[in-house]
């Protein structure tokens, strides 16, 4: 059968909704003649120019991770027309890779008398738990019964989560570029004017009014000259599901060795009232677990969905240097995979119903806690988030903290500044998820899953009205945020 020949122009004016359509017509149009080129072999290369083929849009969301996927979903929704790019081939990033469950929906209500459980994280996030409640993709909000860090455990299918995330973003028509990776700014000033982007297709331009950063990393930003600090604080991470392991009996196994620190119960494989996560103590298990788990970088915390599988059990290691240094992560990828091994064989070793257990999934690149940090208008503190403080921008409320000694006051919530998502120095420039809040120990909070969905939410939102009313991120006014956010339900009560 002939294949139909598109051209440039054919290509331009009826490009599908999804990037494919991009590659195919892209590597069609890429020429073929190489020019003669004079250069010698050395320690550089002078990269001649090109000219790249280029498309505009309103907003560009660089990353669809944990926070970008949302990002481009409220931007859509919000009627600017949105294009996603991002390097892997699905969305949803380390909440799919990295996370154990999460956190937290709830404002942590156990340890404070008198405090009314309330729900505190809404609007689109909860949307991906309502889809995924319908077609048996989470464990819904199971209860903490103990363990106080958080009041409710929510787990998720890891696979389900990509494709109802993807399908939201074709639902809101968001231009996604699979399997692209963003390589540099295109500045004039304090302003980014494009990003350039590279697939199989070759590279391409994307003009926009307005850019979001969503890449954990903090490429573009870095990229566009924001300032940047890299303070490798945390381990590095590959996060693996394990299959043929008895849920209950490793509960059973830890209980009886007074071993539980945590521990939720929720719907597992459709029953509801089942064992779905599990905190172990160290110090409870017998001595040669306890030597080989901290040589492995064992992190205890472990969670289910379905019966006989572990959805993430994770390996970690400390890297001397920052997670940006791709020949020390090139030997950290390796050096996980080996521990991954030396869990998987305690597992079997040590816990009863395990002896059989495999490894079920592996994240496709190491995970980081931290890279880069973005230098932005305001740092969030840690006094910010135990003190429960607001501002008169903010932008959605929280009220969690990974480190069990801090709570926030009067188990409340604490608000996120729009000022915390606009690195400093550029027009129209937002950033949201792991790459904010400078100070550790904020830090622990505002990384978590479901602020880095509210921040996307936030941002995406943000990017959308700037656009419209062709203001900076600076210039846009705070009562029009605050309205479009709290029509798409986002929650606001101190
Ligand atoms: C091991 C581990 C365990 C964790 N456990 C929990 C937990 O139990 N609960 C919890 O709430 N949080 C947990 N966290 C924290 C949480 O998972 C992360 O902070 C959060 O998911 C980060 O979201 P993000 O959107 O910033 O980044 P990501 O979700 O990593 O998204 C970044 C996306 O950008 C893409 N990208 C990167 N560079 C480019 C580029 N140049 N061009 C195009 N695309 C690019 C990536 O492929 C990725 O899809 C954990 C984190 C780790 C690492």
């Amino acid at each position: 059968m002939a294949k139909k020949r598109i051209n440039r122009r054919t290509f331009l004016g009826t490009s599908a909704a999804f990037g494919v359509a991009a590659s195919t017509s892209l590597a069609t149009a890429a020429p073929k003649d190489k020019q003669k080129q004079s250069f010698k072999v050395g320690k550089s290369y002078k990269e001649p120019a090109r000219v790249l083929p280029a498309r505009q849009f309103d907003v560009v969301v660089a990353g669809a991770g944990t926070a970008g996927a949302v990002a481009a979903i409220a931007a859509a929704r919000q009627g600017a027309k949105t294009v996603l790019i991002e390097l892997k081939g699905y969305p949803c990033g380390a909440v799919t890779e990295g996370g154990t469950n999460l956190h937290s929906f709830f404002n942590i209500h156990q340890p404070f008398d008198g405090v009314k459980k309330r729900q505190i994280v809404r609007g689109i996030p909860q949307q991906i738990i309502d889809r995924l409640i319908k077609i048996g993709g989470t464990t819904g909000h199971g209860v903490m019964i103990a363990g106080h860090r958080d009041s409710h455990c929510t787990v998720v299918d890891t696979e389900l989560f990509k494709l109802v995330v993807f399908e939201m973003l074709a639902e809101a028509g968001v231009y996604v570029c699979m399997n692209t990776q963003l390589v540099e700014a295109i500045t004039d000033g304090p302003r980014i004017r494009g990003v350039i982007a590279e697939s199989r297709a070759g590279r391409e331009v994307f003009w926009a009014k307005i850019f979001i950063d969503c890449t954990g990393y903090g490429d573009l930003a870095a990229f566009a000259g924001a300032n940047f600090t890299e303070p490798n604080d945390h381990r590095v991470c590959n996060s693996m599901g394990m299959g043929n392991v008895d849920v209950d009996r490793i509960y059973q196994y830890l209980e009886e060795r007074n071993g539980i620190s945590e521990a939720a119960k929720g719907r597992r494989s459709g029953e509801e009232g089942k064992i779905i996560r599990i905190q172990g103590k160290y110090a409870k298990m017998p001595k040669g677990f306890k030597k080989e788990a901290r040589k492995a970088g064992l992190q205890s915390a472990t969670t289910s969905l379905h019966e006989n599988h572990l959805m993430f059990v994770k390996a970690n290691l400390k890297l001397s240097v920052s997670p940006t240094d791709r020949d020390a992560v090139s030997k950290a990828e390796l050096e996980l995979r080996k521990r991954q091994f030396r869990v998987l064989e305690l597992y079997k070793k040590y816990f009863p119903g395990c002896e059989k257990a495999y490894i079920a999934r592996t994240a496709p690149r190491l995970n980081i806690r931290r890279g880069r940090l973005i230098q932005c208008d305001y740092i969030i503190t840690h006094e910010d988030v135990i003190g429960a403080r607001h501002f008169n921008d903010d932008v959605f409320v929280f009220s969690y903290h990974d480190d069990s000694k801090f709570k926030v006051k009067n188990g409340g919530t604490y608000g996120i500044p729009y000022r915390a998502l606009l690195p400093k120095g550029i027009e129209n420039l937002l950033v949201a998820g792991m790459m904010i809040t400078a100070d550790r120990r904020a830090h622990q909070s505002t990384r978590n899953t479901v602020s880095c969905m509210c921040q996307g939410q936030a941002v995406g939102t943000a990017a959308a009205l700037c656009a419209q009313k062709k203001n900076s991120t600076r210039e846009l006014k705070y009562s029009d945020l605050r309205e479009a956010l709290e029509k798409s339900d986002v929650y606001f009560e101190a």
